[in-house]
């Protein structure tokens, strides 16, 4: 099993183009940076891990620690709220700015204040760079600069100083990452601290109305959690729920991200799948830890390998001021190996959110616990995902690589979630065979999504199919006349079982379930 030249990355962004997973958007025009169409069997693919979280949370909820299935309700909250919303939530504020954070000293700068200067060394023959960002000005900024640009160099091993080049720090960031260029932060020894720019206002605005003023100002959510908050009252008030209690929802968000990339890993419109999860003041120690557990468990049993997966958590100087607790669920993508990054987050939230949403709504959002004889506002965890990344997910963690087969790329995906469960084929389409093809068809489309192909010779058409990841391939052939038994190709090991026609049904069922 030899492996191709390109990177993992670009083989599954040309394989998910080829095979319909996912189109750039806006293509015929050039793209939109950042923004992903899903096209016929992305989108089976991504509303089958939507059905299955929304089928483990809200239709048939874990068991909780009691032994008894949770109680978790659905919601599906507007996308544009009342813009107090995102006062209340922190979104809007004073954080309009394109910011870089340094690790190591935790300082924050305003991009647009910080200046740059890259320095040049020759090390062993060969032309170095080093790019220092400073956050001072004028001459105070040059001399500053020149000194420290001296020690670097004589601690990376001497080097002469050559000319520089200043630049944007935005641009310098950004850049350096392609190039490879170390940048040191303002107040940093080390190089690679510094994150890359980040917008603080995320969010997309628009106006709601027919006067285009600031009173007309309207955002397109960045998460869909806010929507829960604002309902958790109704939601108290009207269905039979009390604490411990969930409400989950599934839908788009949209963060204009400074930086789009790694295809849909990071988009500027994307779909969440969130749940909010309210309890008991004293017990949300506990459910945050019952969540990172469960929702790590859900990831294996979509299919990703535990190898894969990796708890990281948030230490606690790096923690939101409202957070308890907070552990994101990552996952060795691609672009990240040997490392990780985040695709889920689960954070213990405490009152936080329904404290700012009382306070600036100035409705009370205290629960009345009659038998416990008491008033509280409920602490929150939040399971937070991304149902796009997840489907990178799929497709990353599915991707295999054989050349001794028809189709040397295929995808591994579970039986359950595969965009197309089954293929039905005459093996050749004349002799009575399409006729059982048909008839067989027109039976299983009932219950699965399947596709009839009586195109191309019978090894292309499996190999057709092992791209989107079909399970099983039948085969009407010339037994099946004679017999009435068909061949059921299996995807992962490519061998065939002959399964007479009465029986096709149940097998498919038996094999389903995974
Ligand atoms: P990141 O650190 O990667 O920006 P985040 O911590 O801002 O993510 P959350 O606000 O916790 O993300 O959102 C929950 C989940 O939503 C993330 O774990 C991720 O799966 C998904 N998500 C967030 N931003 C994006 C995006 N721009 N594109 C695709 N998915 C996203």
């Amino acid at each position: 099993m030899s492996k191709p030249e390109t990177s993992l990355m670009s083989r599954l962004v040309s394989l998910a183009k080829r095979r319909g997973f996912v189109y750039p958007a806006s293509e015929i025009y050039g793209g939109l940076n950042g923004f992903w169409d899903f096209g016929p069997l992305g989108v089976l693919l991504k509303n089958n891990l939507r059905d299955r979280w929304w089928h483990d949370m809200v239709e048939c909820p874990p068991l909780g620690p009691d032994g008894k299935p949770l109680s978790i309700v659905g919601l599906d909250s507007s996308i544009i709220q009342h813009p107090r919303t995102w006062e209340a939530s922190g979104h809007v504020g004073g954080f309009a700015d394109l910011m870089v954070d340094c690790r190591e000293t935790q300082s924050r700068y305003r991009a647009d204040h910080i200046q740059c200067i890259e320095v040049f060394y020759e090390k062993a023959g060969e032309t170095k760079s080093l790019g220092l960002l400073s956050a001072m000005e004028g001459d105070e900024f040059e001399a500053a600069l020149a000194k420290k640009a001296k020690r670097l160099i004589q601690k990376a091993g001497g080097g002469e100083l050559m000319p520089v080049d200043l630049k944007a720090a935005v641009l310098f960031t950004n850049m350096a990452k392609d190039q490879q260029v170390l940048v040191i932060g303002p107040d940093a020894e080390t190089a690679g601290t510094l994150t890359e720019p980040r917008m603080f206002n995320l969010m997309f605005s628009s106006h709601a109305g027919v006067f285009q003023d600031e009173d007309s100002k309207v955002y397109l959510r960045p998460e869909t959690a806010q929507g829960i908050f604002l309902q958790y009252k109704n939601i108290i008030d009207t269905s039979r729920v009390k604490p411990p209690f969930g409400v989950a929802q599934v839908g788009k968000s949209f963060r204009n991200e400074v930086t789009p990339r790694n295809f849909i890993f990071r988009s500027r419109e994307f779909e969440q799948m969130e749940m909010e999860f309210f309890c008991a003041p004293e017990d949300g120690m506990m459910w945050y830890e019952f969540w990172v557990a469960e929702r790590m468990r859900w990831w294996e049993s979509v299919g990703c390998r535990k190898e894969n997966l990796y708890r990281h958590i948030i230490p606690e100087d790096e923690l939101s001021h409202y957070s308890k607790g907070t552990s994101d669920i990552e996952y060795r993508w691609p672009f990240t190996t040997p490392n990780f990054g985040e695709l889920e987050g689960v954070a213990y939230r405490t009152d936080y959110d329904l404290k700012q949403h009382s306070e600036f709504s100035k409705q009370t959002l205290d629960y009345i616990d009659q038998e416990g004889g008491r008033r509280y506002v409920p602490h929150v965890v939040e399971p937070a995902s991304g149902l796009t990344r997840g489907v990178l997910l799929l497709l990353a963690e599915g991707y295999q690589y054989d050349e001794s087969r028809a189709s040397p790329e295929w995808l591994k995906i579970k039986p359950s979630l595969a965009p197309i469960k089954i293929g039905i084929f005459p093996l050749v389409n004349k002799d009575g065979m399409p006729e059982v093809a048909e008839k067989l068809y027109m039976d299983l489309r009932r219950t699965y999504t399947c596709q009839y192909d009586a195109k191309q010779s019978i090894g292309k058409r499996y190999a057709r199919m092992d791209e989107a990841g079909t399970p099983f391939c039948i085969t009407v052939d010339g037994d099946t006349l004679k017999d009435q038994t068909v061949t059921i190709r299996n995807r992962d090991t490519a061998t065939q079982e002959r399964v007479s026609l009465d029986k096709v049904r149940a097998y498919i069922a038996e094999k389903m379930v995974e």
